[in-house]
């Protein structure tokens, strides 16, 4: 079978163009969309530099356990972001594994 496609008109005049241009989320320049670096949160930037400081404004760093996490894994606790659930346990330090048995 044959398929007789409209092709055999190539246009060699067009620039070789490798891909489409996305605008860096930090610093909105254009760039080649194979070269971007995807954050966490999926946006896309030019650079390793534009996507660290976009990682960075949206980290926080856990008050319990000192760890840098991503703003949107985090859980709200006492009007705090803290980095998972298992730091609110850890919150305190002090809580024993069984509670003391106290006679009275
Ligand atoms: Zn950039
Ligand atoms: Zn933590």
């Amino acid at each position: 079978m044959t398929v007789t496609s409209e092709a055999g008109t190539v246009d060699t005049n067009m620039e070789i163009t490798t891909g489409e241009k996305k605008s860096c989320w930090n610093c909105y320049k254009l760039f080649a969309i194979e070269l971007a670096i995807t954050s966490p949160d999926n946006k896309i930037f030019c650079s390793h530099y534009c996507a660290s400081v976009h990682i960075d404004s949206i980290s926080m760093k856990c008050p319990v356990c000192g760890n840098k996490f991503l703003k949107q894994d985090g859980i709200i606790h006492k009007a705090e972001y803290i980095c998972s659930e298992a730091c609110k346990q850890g919150e305190d330090p002090l809580r024993s594994p069984a509670p003391p048995v106290k006679s009275n």
